[in-house]
C-alpha cells in the first residue's frame, strides 16, 4: 500500500445568489418554483436570443477568486462548450475556456497541513434539470442559465480527509462572502473529485478518473476512498485503470462507470461571438479588494477576537468558526465590562447550552449570576494594589532597580487577593503605572 500515492484534484460548482440569471433577466432563485415558470428565449436557448452577462455574478466570482488568492485577470472572455444533452437546448454551454476570470491561487485552510493550489475560478451557466419518472423524462428549465461558479484545484490532495476539511472551509468562506447559500441539499454546491494513483516514484499517473456531481461531504469522502481502493486493486494486478467519468451510488457507497472521459477538444470550445471580451482595470480590482476586507470572514473574525477582545487562540478559533456563536458573542460585548469579556467567551465555548433560546441580555445576566462575573470595582482594585505594594517591598525595590520580571510577583499577589476576578494584563498595567 505504501508505494501507492493517491493524487486528488477537485472541481467545485457553486450556484451564485444573484437576483437574475447569468445571461437574462429571469429570476435565479428557482428552488421550489413551478416547473418552467421562470424562463425566456435566452435561457430556453431559442435561436436569435442574445445573452447579456450579469455583472453581479462576475463580481461575486472575482470576490471568491481574491479570497482564494487568485490573480484577477485583466482580460477575460466567454466561450462555447459544446455537448449534446437534453438539459442544454442550445447544444453548448456558455463557459470560460482559456481566459477565466481568476487564475493561479492558493489557500491554506485551518486544520489543513498544507497549501492547496487553485488552478482557476471561472463563471458559466447552469443547465436545465431532468426529472426521471418511470419511462418518461421531464425537463424543468427554471435552473437553465443560473450563474454557476466553477472552482478548479490542482491535484494537491492526498487523502479524503484533507479534501473534506478543504470543502467544509470553502463552504464557510462562500457563505461568509454571501455569494451563495452553498446548500448541498438544494444542489447549490456540487463536487467532482478526480482521482488517480501514483505507483512509481517521480512519474505522474497516466490516467484520471472523475466522479461526477456529489452533493455531500460524507459522499465525497466515501467516493474518494472507494476509488483509491478500486484503483489500487487494478494497479496491483499490473493493469491501468481506465480514464473515465464515474457516478457515485449513495446507497452502496461505490462508484460505477458512466462514460469514457472527454478530452477538451471533444467540446470544440470557441469564443462566444455574442458577448464581447471583458476587461477590468485597477480600480475595479481594487473595489473587490476593499469589499473583501469589509466582509466577516473566518480570518477577520478570528483577528478581531484575538486583537480587540483579548481571547486566547483556542476560544477565538471556536467562536470564529461558528458565525452564529460569533454574532451572539459580539451582541454581548456592549453589555459587559471589558475585563470579563474573555470569561464570557469561556462560557460561550464551554456552556453553549446557556445561549439556547435566550437573548444576549438574558444570557449575560444568567452568566453573571452563575459565574459571579462582576466587573472589577476600580476602587477595590486600587486598594488591593496599594496593600500588595506595601506587603512586598523587595519586589518593588527589584523592579525599581530595573528587574522587569519582579512585577510578576506583584501581579500574582493581586490576582490572588482578587480571587481571579481581575484580568492579569490590566492588573499589570495598573501596577506599573502605580510604580512610576
Ligand atoms: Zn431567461
Ligand atoms: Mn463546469
Amino acid at each position: 500500500m505504501d508505494n501507492y500515492q493517491p493524487v486528488i484534484g477537485l472541481e467545485i460548482h457553486v450556484e451564485l445568489k444573484t437576483k437574475a440569471k447569468m445571461f437574462c433577466q429571469c429570476p435565479a432563485d428557482y428552488f421550489g418554483r413551478p416547473p418552467n415558470s421562470q424562463t425566456c428565449p435566452v435561457c430556453l436557448g431559442l435561436p436569435g436570443a442574445l445573452p447579456v452577462p450579469n455583472q453581479k455574478a462576475v463580481a461575486y466570482t472575482h470576490l471568491i477568486g481574491r479570497a482564494l488568492n487568485c490573480c484577477l485577470n485583466q482580460t477575460s472572455k466567454f466561450d462555447r462548450k459544446h455537448y449534446f444533452y437534453p438539459d442544454l437546448p442550445k447544444g453548448y454551454q456558455i463557459s470560460q475556456y482559456d481566459q477565466p476570470l481568476c487564475s493561479d491561487g492558493k489557500i491554506k485552510f485551518h486544520g489543513s497541513d498544507s497549501w492547496h493550489r487553485i488552478r482557476r475560478v471561472h463563471i458559466e451557466e447552469d443547465t436545465g434539470k431532468l426529472i426521471h419518472q418511470g419511462n418518461e423524462t421531464l425537463i424543468d428549465f427554471n435552473r437553465s442559465g443560473v450563474p454557476l461558479m466553477e472552482i478548479v484545484t490542482e491535484a494537491d490532495f492526498a487523502t479524503s480527509d484533507d479534501v473534506k476539511i478543504f470543502l467544509e472551509q470553502l463552504q464557510m468562506l462562500i457563505r461568509d462572502l454571501e455569494v451563495s447559500d452553498a446548500d448541498m441539499e438544494k444542489g447549490s454546491m456540487r463536487f467532482e473529485p478526480n482521482i488517480s494513483i501514483q505507483d512509481t516514484e517521480n512519474q505522474l499517473p497516466s490516467y484520471k478518473v472523475e466522479v461526477k456531481n456529489i452533493n455531500s461531504f460524507r459522499f465525497v469522502k466515501q467516493a474518494i476512498d472507494h476509488e483509491i481502493k478500486r484503483q489500487i486493486e487494478i494497479l496491483a494486478k499490473g493493469e491501468t485503470p481506465a480514464q473515465e467519468t464515474r457516478g457515485f451510488d449513495e446507497n452502496k457507497s461505490v462508484t460505477h462507470s458512466q462514460r469514457i472521459k472527454e478530452e477538451a477538444h471533444d467540446y470544440r470550445y470557441f469564443p462566444e461571438p455574442d458577448i464581447p471580451p471583458m476587461s477590468f482595470d485597477q480600480t475595479s480590482i481594487q473595489k473587490i479588494e476593499d469589499s473583501l476586507r469589509s466582509k466577516s470572514t473566518f480570518d477577520n473574525r478570528r483577528t478581531f477576537l484575538i486583537d480587540k477582545c483579548k481571547l486566547n487562540n483556542e476560544n477565538a478559533f471556536i467562536i470564529a468558526m461558528d458565525r452564529g456563536k460569533f454574532l451572539f458573542f459580539t451582541a454581548c460585548l456592549p453589555l459587559v465590562d471589558e475585563e470579563i469579556i474573555p470569561k464570557m467567551a469561556n462560557i460561550i465555548v464551554n456552556k453553549p447550552q446557556l445561549m439556547q433560546g435566550v437573548s444576549s441580555a438574558i444570557f449575560v445576566e444568567k452568566a453573571q449570576k452563575m459565574f459571579r462575573l462582576k466587573p472589577i470595582d476600580d476602587n477595590q482594585l486600587a486598594q488591593v494594589i496599594g496593600k500588595v505594594l506595601i506587603d512586598n517591598p523587595k519586589a518593588v525595590e527589584d523592579y525599581k532597580k530595573g528587574k522587569q520580571n519582579a512585577v510578576n510577583v506583584l501581579v500574582g499577589q493581586v490576582m490572588k487577593e482578587m480571587k481571579g476576578q481581575a484580568d492579569a494584563q490590566s492588573v499589570r498595567k495598573k501596577i506599573e503605572e502605580k510604580l512610576k
